[in-house]
């Protein structure tokens, strides 16, 4: 931490004016009633995650590893026996938001007269097994944080909020049964401290990657193919907490990818910190689009999505992996910014490559859906700039865009550029874009209106007559749903109509259908939401 900075974890407290804040009111309805008597008992660990899709795929891969070792998950802190905070460390408002939720899990677990202290070294041996582990006495539960805050302030943590057990950085995922161990071994002021390098250490050192089945209960998911990042925006602290780019196995992959698909998982949404460098570590060649056409041929997998792209790394042979039929035509393909001078200060590709990139793609896939972000407040941006970006936007016809005010963050080369923006006329020129931004999406929904679109169904609406899912141009959990009015019995007579209705509509498929397995069906978009549509299901 730079001499005479303030500890941000400090200064985040202050922001939360801890205890007593109106966050407390919320925390409390954590609590749960007591441990059911007569319950078996194992180990139960309660796993918080916040942030992006990576952490996500973190979140999944603790959960199946503290799982094989014999742990019980609960998704209620206030019933746990460990709890697990996985935070984000990228930019202010994320930070916040993690500390809070670190805030949120020690006030579940305080005084929880029903703990199990099973800090008897035999019975943690066996991992999860409490009736060797002596028995239940009153005391607290351990909170560990894990993750990119953790990898970032790891003592300023531990420092100013004493009721953490342990720190974990990025690399926690693959150590987290022998973490939870040591937390659950320490003796009672001891407390772990397990942060290394940043990222999760070389490719393979993880061993295989295991993905239970049992926390997937939904048609698609994320696949991380690649941690870290090469580059060095000069904004993003990123590659000081996950490290330089390591990409997995390409063999590592698909057997993942065939190990997903047999589970029934149909939507595959590739992650990395920039997808378009995958496997360059590893030859010196960006290999995205050998991975794409590889996995296209996974038997199963409908639809391949790829998330966060820069724009340098789209060339034509990526762009022509994109016109594969499973291949969703759509791409998250952050900007960050449309005027030249910023984007040089930025460190990111120019305004001439992104209107390259974008061509490429288009001139291969005409239908493409463009989701991108960009940051607003740069230092030394003017008014001129941002209506720049403005421009870009519509230039490349995005569809969706994320808006940021810029975070200055310590330890990148943009923290102590001159010409810093005020914070409030960030926010105003960041509320500005996001109304342009709607525009847009409210455009490319409207142009969709008679279109037949595929559509993945997810689940049941609350409303009869409809199911929730996504069209190729929704990616999960960012881009809204789609409603579909399904009618008739039977997959083979299903004529359908469809009701425009207020975004609270809903649905419900026919039994059999479901039971099809076939998840994806035709629909014809009646009408367009902001962030949802409306469809009617087509006759395949
Ligand atoms: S590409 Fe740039 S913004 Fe993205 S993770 Fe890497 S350094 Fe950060």
């Amino acid at each position: 931490m730079p001499v005479g900075q303030q500890n941000p974890v400090h200064s985040w407290l202050q922001l939360l004016k801890w205890p007593g804040s109106p966050l407390s009111a919320k925390i409390n309805v954590m609590r749960t009633q007591e441990r059911p008597s007569g319950q078996p008992d194992k180990i139960r660990c309660c796993i918080a995650v916040y942030g992006c899709a990576k952490n996500q795929v973190d979140a999944e891969e603790m959960a199946s590893r503290l799982t094989a070792a014999g742990y019980e998950l609960t998704g209620d802190a206030g019933e746990a026996d460990v709890v697990i905070v996985h935070t984000c460390g990228f930019i202010e408002d994320a930070k916040k938001e993690s500390i809070e939720g670190i805030f949120q899990a020690v006030e579940a677990v305080k005084d929880r007269p029903d703990a199990i202290d099973v800090r008897d070294a035999e019975g943690v041996a066996n991992a999860g097994d409490v009736s060797t582990a002596g028995t239940m006495r009153e005391t607290s539960v351990p909170v560990i944080v894990t993750g990119c805050l953790s990898q970032r302030y790891p003592d300023e943590l531990l420092k100013e909020i004493p009721e953490i057990a342990g720190v974990a950085g990025t690399a926690a995922p693959r150590d987290i049964v022998e973490i939870v161990g040591d937390v659950l071994r320490r003796d009672r002021a001891g407390r772990v401290r397990r942060v290394g390098t940043p990222g999760r250490g070389a490719p393979g050192s993880e061993g295989e990657s295991i993905r239970f089945d049992t926390h997937l209960k939904r048609p698609w998911a994320y696949l991380r193919v690649a941690e870290g990042c090469r580059h060095h925006c000069t904004y993003c602290a990123i590659p000081s907490i996950r490290g330089g780019l390591t990409s997995r196995p390409e063999d590592e992959i698909i057997a993942e990818a065939r190990h997903l698909s047999s589970l029934g998982i149909v939507e595959l949404n590739l992650i990395a910190q920039d997808l378009s460098d995958y496997g360059y570590d590893r030859d010196g060649k960006r290999r995205l689009a050998r991975l794409v056409r590889r996995l296209s041929g996974v038997p199963g997998v409908r639809w391949i999505r790829l998330l966060y792209v820069r724009p340098d790394g789209v060339d034509d042979e990526l762009a022509e992996s994109m016109a594969l039929p499973n291949v969703a035509p759509y791409i998250d393909l952050p900007v960050e910014h449309g005027s030249p001078r910023i984007l040089r200060l930025m460190g990111r590709p120019g305004t001439e490559q992104i209107l390259r990139a974008v061509e490429r793609l288009r001139k291969r896939v005409p239908d493409l859906y463009l989701r991108t972000t960009v940051i607003t407040g740069f230092p030394g941006e003017t008014e001129q700039d941002v209506l720049a970006t403005a421009d870009l936007l519509c230039e490349i016809g995005a569809h969706r865009v994320g808006v940021f005010p810029f975070s200055r963050e310590e330890g990148t080369a943009a923290y102590n550029l001159p010409g810093v923006v005020p914070g409030h006329v960030a926010r105003d020129r960041a509320e500005y874009l996001r109304r342009l931004g709607l525009s847009l999406s409210a455009e490319s929904a409207a142009a969709m209106v008679g279109k037949e679109i595929g559509v993945l169904l997810e689940r049941p609406s609350l409303r009869p007559g409809y199911w929730i899912g996504r069209g190729p141009h929704q990616a999960p959990e960012v881009d809204g749903v789609t409603y579909v009015k399904i009618t008739g019995q039977g997959s083979e007579g299903r004529p359908a109509d469809a009701s425009l209705s207020s975004p609270a509509s809903g649905a419900h498929l026919t039994s059999d259908t479901a039971h099809a397995g076939d998840r994806f069906i035709r629909a014809c978009v009646t009408s367009p939401g902001i962030l949802t549509l409306f469809a009617h299901e087509t006759l395949v």
